[in-house]
C-alpha cells in the first residue's frame, strides 16, 4: 500500500499528474484498480436492484478509478510511445478489456437493467438516462446474453469464428500486399515519376530485399502495391504498361492461391447473416444499422439519390480527362490504369498551387486567433491560454480554457500541435480527457485532447500549416466541441458519448466547411513575413479544386457502399443462385463509369467491411457529407457574412447538435437543429450537381 501511495497513476486529483507518471507506474496501478473492481463488481451482482442508482450510478462509481488511471496510459501510448510504456499497456491491456467485456456481459446486471426498464420508475427518468440504459441492455443483447441452450453455444462459436476469419482476411491483403512487386533497374522505366515518388520506390526496393543499395536516383526501384508506392506510379509514370500491370495486380489482390480471400468473404457474409438472425433479425444489416442513426430505406434513399445526381455528371468528368488527354496527344482510348495519371494532370493544369506554396500563409498562431474568433461568433465562447496551469506530457503541449457568454469557465483543451516521430503516432485525433459529470460534489468539467502532427516551429520561423491541415485541425475541433460544448450531466452520453456510431462525423465535418468560406480563411492566413493574406486568387483555386471530379469519386463511394449493402441486406450466401461477386457487378453496372475488369476482385481486399468496422457501415462516409453540408446550408441559407444570421443559426447549432450529446436520439437532434429531416440537396449544391 505504501508503494501505492506512491504511485501518481494510482490516484490523483484534478486532471492526471503527466510530468510524473512513468512507465513503471502503470502496471502496479491498473493491477490494483484490477482487483478492487473485480471484487466490488462480484459484490455489487449480489445486491444490484433495478434502479437508477443501483443499476447505473453504483457501476460508473465502481469503475471510475480504473478509467482515471487507464485514461493517461492509453493517451500516452499515442503521445508519449517508449518501448518500457509500451510492455506494460500490453502487460496489462488485455485484463483491462476482459474486465469491462465482464460487466457488459454480467447476467445479474442485464436483469436489474430490464427490471428498472420495465418498472414504474421508468418515466421518471430524462430520456438520456433512459437511452444510458436501453445502450447498456442493446449492447448485451447483441453480445447474446439473451440466448438460451444450443442457440448461445451456436452464437459463441461464430463470434469466434467471425473474429479468426477477420483476422486472416486481413492478414491475407497485407501478405498478397507484400508478395506483389516489380523490380525496376532502368530509370526510363520509371520516367515521369517525381523524386517523392522515386524514394518511396527505392525504399520499397531496399525493404523487399533487405538492403541498403538503392538510392533513389540510381536504383534499383520497386513498384508495389502498398498505397503511397501504387499511387507515386498510377499518378505520375508515363510508362503504360508498367500502370497495366500494377493496376491489375491491385484489382486481384489476395483471390487467388493460398492467400485467396473469396471463399472467406463467402464464409464471413455466411456466417454473419446466421448471427443476424440468432438475434432475431432479419439480415446482417438490420443487425449493423439497429445501432445507428440511419435505417436501411433511408440508407438506400439516400444512395440512390445521389447517386443519380452523380451519374448525370459523372460521364461529362470522364469525357473532361479523355479531352484533356487528347489535347495532350495521347492517342489510346483511356483505360482503368490510364485514369489516374490522366486526372492528376488535368487537376494541376487547372488548379496549380502545392503544400509549399501555401505554408507561409498559416503560421500556427494565426489559424488558432481565426479559429477561436469563429467560434465566438458562432458559439459565443470565448478560449483563453492558461499554459502552466495544469501538467502536460511534452512542453510544446498547450493548455486552453474555455467560457460561455456569462463568463462562466465550461471546459478545457490540451493541443498538442506538432509531430514527435517515433514518440508520437501520426495523424490527427480528438480524445476525451475527462467528461462532463454532474457528481454529488460539484460539476465535472469536460476536457478534451486535441492531437495533430504538423510541422514544429524551426529556428524564429513558426509552425507553418499545409491547408490540409488546417482543414483537419478544424475537423478534430468539430469533434472537440461536440466534447466540450455539451449540456449533459450524465458521462455515459455527454458530450460525444453514446452517440450513433454514423453520427459522430456531423460536427467534425460541418467544421471542415468554413474553411472553404473566404472572409474565414483569408481572416486566419497571414505571411509569417510580411503578414499579407492569402492572395484572393490562390483562394479560388482551392475551393474549386475541392469539387474536381467529384461526381466521379462519389460515384466510387457508392459503389462501394452499395455493394457493401447489398452483400449484407440481399445476398443470401446459402441460396447459392448468385456470388458476391455478381452482387459487386450488379452494382458496378448502375455506378461505374468504366465496367471493372473481368477479373476484378476487389471484394477480396475490401478489407473495411470484412476485417474492419464497416460492415453495412460504408454508407456512413456519404450520410456523414449529408448530415454536414445540410447542417452548414443553415448558414450559407442565412448568408455567411450575415453576422447576426449566423449568430443565431450558430447558437441553435451549439444548443441542439453540440449539447445534447448522446441525450437524444440523432434524428430528434437533427431535427430540432434544422426543422426537418437532412436533405442530399445542399451537399449536391455543393458539388454543383443540381439537376
Ligand atoms: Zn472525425
Amino acid at each position: 500500500m505504501s508503494e501505492l501511495s506512491q504511485n501518481p497513476l494510482y490516484a490523483y486529483e484534478g486532471l492526471p499528474p503527466f510530468e510524473q507518471i512513468e512507465a513503471a507506474h502503470v502496471v502496479p496501478a491498473i493491477r490494483a484498480h484490477l482487483a478492487q473492481v473485480e471484487s466490488a463488481l462480484a459484490a455489487h451482482e449480489q445486491v444490484v436492484a433495478p434502479t437508477w442508482e443501483s443499476a447505473v450510478v453504483a457501476l460508473r462509481d465502481i469503475f471510475e478509478g480504473l478509467g482515471r488511471a487507464w485514461g493517461p496510459v492509453s493517451h500516452l501510448m499515442g503521445v508519449r510511445n517508449s518501448p518500457e510504456l509500451r510492455a506494460a499497456y500490453e502487460e496489462v491491456q488485455g485484463e483491462v478489456v476482459m474486465l469491462s467485456l465482464r460487466a457488459g456481459q454480467s447476467e445479474p446486471l442485464y436483469r436489474a437493467l430490464r427490471g428498472l426498464r420495465d418498472s414504474a420508475g421508468w418515466s421518471n427518468l430524462t430520456r438520456g438516462q433512459q437511452r444510458i440504459v436501453e445502450q447498456k441492455l442493446q449492447a448485451a443483447e447483441q453480445a447474446g446474453i439473451g440466448l438460451q441452450g444450443e442457440a448461445r453455444e451456436r452464437f459463441n462459436s461464430i463470434a469466434q469464428e467471425l473474429s479468426a476469419l477477420g483476422t486472416t482476411y486481413s492478414n491475407h491483403v497485407l501478405d498478397a500486399t507484400r508478395a506483389f512487386g516489380i523490380d525496376i533497374t532502368d530509370s526510363a522505366a520509371l520516367s515521369g515519376v517525381a523524386a517523392t515518388g522515386l524514394m518511396l520506390l527505392s525504399s520499397a526496393w531496399n525493404q523487399a530485399h533487405n538492403a541498403d543499395t538503392s538510392t533513389p536516383e540510381s536504383g534499383p526501384w520497386r513498384a508495389t502495391l502498398d498505397m503511397p508506392v501504387y499511387l507515386a506510379v498510377m499518378e505520375y509514370a508515363e510508362n503504360r504498361a508498367l500502370r497495366e500491370q500494377l493496376y491489375r495486380a491491385y484489382v486481384t489482390r489476395a483471390s487467388t492461391g493460398e492467400t485467396d480471400n473469396l471463399p472467406l468473404v463467402q464464409q464471413i457474409l455466411r456466417l454473419r447473416r446466421e448471427k443476424a438472425q440468432l438475434l432475431g433479425f432479419e439480415n446482417y444489416a438490420e443487425l449493423s444499422l439497429s445501432t445507428k442513426m440511419a435505417d436501411l430505406p433511408g440508407v438506400r434513399a439516400l444512395s440512390e439519390e445521389l447517386l443519380s445526381a452523380a451519374a448525370a455528371v459523372g460521364p461529362s468528368e470522364l469525357q473532361q480527362v479523355r479531352d484533356f488527354a487528347a489535347a495532350q496527344g495521347e492517342s489510346a482510348e483511356l483505360s482503368h490504369w490510364d485514369l489516374p495519371l490522366w486526372r492528376r494532370r488535368l487537376r494541376e493544369s487547372l488548379y496549380a498551387y502545392t503544400d509549399e506554396e501555401l505554408r507561409p500563409y498559416f503560421p500556427l498562431n494565426k489559424v488558432l486567433d481565426g479559429l477561436f474568433a469563429l467560434l465566438n461568433r458562432l458559439f459565443a465562447v470565448t478560449v483563453r491560454p492558461a499554459d502552466g496551469a495544469v501538467q502536460v506530457w511534452h512542453p510544446d503541449v498547450r493548455y486552453f480554457e474555455m467560457f460561455n457568454e456569462s463568463g462562466d469557465k465550461i471546459a478545457a483543451f490540451f493541443l498538442d500541435a506538432y509531430s514527435r516521430p517515433g514518440l508520437k503516432r501520426g495523424g490527427a485525433w480528438m480524445n476525451d480527457c475527462q467528461e462532463r459529470w454532474l457528481r454529488p460534489e460539484g460539476l465535472q468539467l469536460p476536457v478534451a485532447y486535441l492531437i495533430c502532427n504538423q510541422t514544429p516551429p524551426v529556428g524564429d520561423r513558426p509552425s507553418l500549416m499545409t491547408f490540409d491541415e488546417v482543414e483537419t485541425l478544424f475537423h478534430e475541433f468539430g469533434h472537440g466541441l461536440q466534447h466540450m460544448l455539451t449540456q449533459v450531466d450524465e458521462p455515459e452520453v455527454a458530450g460525444i458519448s453514446g452517440i450513433e456510431w454514423d453520427a459522430v462525423e456531423l460536427p467534425s465535418q460541418f467544421m471542415e466547411n468554413w474553411c472553404y468560406h473566404r472572409a474565414t480563411l483569408l481572416g486566419m492566413t497571414g505571411h509569417f513575413e510580411t503578414g499579407a493574406p492569402l492572395p484572393d486568387a490562390t483562394f479560388d483555386k482551392l475551393v474549386a479544386a475541392r469539387t474536381f471530379q467529384a461526381a466521379t469519386f462519389m460515384m466510387r463511394q457508392l459503389m462501394l457502399g452499395m455493394t457493401d449493402m447489398s452483400l449484407h441486406a440481399d445476398y443470401d450466401a446459402r441460396s447459392g443462385e448468385r456470388t458476391p461477386l455478381d452482387v459487386m457487378t450488379e452494382v458496378a453496372a448502375r455506378t461505374a463509369l468504366l465496367p471493372p475488369l473481368a477479373e476484378d476482385r476487389f471484394l477480396c481486399s475490401f478489407s473495411h467491411i470484412f476485417a474492419g468496422g464497416y460492415a453495412a457501415g460504408y454508407y456512413s462516409y456519404k450520410w456523414a457529407e449529408v448530415l454536414s453540408a445540410d447542417a452548414f446550408g443553415a448558414f450559407t441559407e442565412v448568408g455567411l457574412d450575415n453576422s447576426e444570421g449566423i449568430a443565431r443559426a450558430g447558437r441553435l447549432f451549439r444548443d441542439t447538435v453540440l449539447a445534447l450529446g448522446g441525450s437524444v436520439e440523432p434524428m430528434e437532434v437533427y431535427r430540432r437543429f434544422r426543422g426537418r429531416a437532412p436533405s442530399t440537396k445542399a451537399l449536391l449544391e455543393q458539388y454543383g450537381f443540381t439537376v
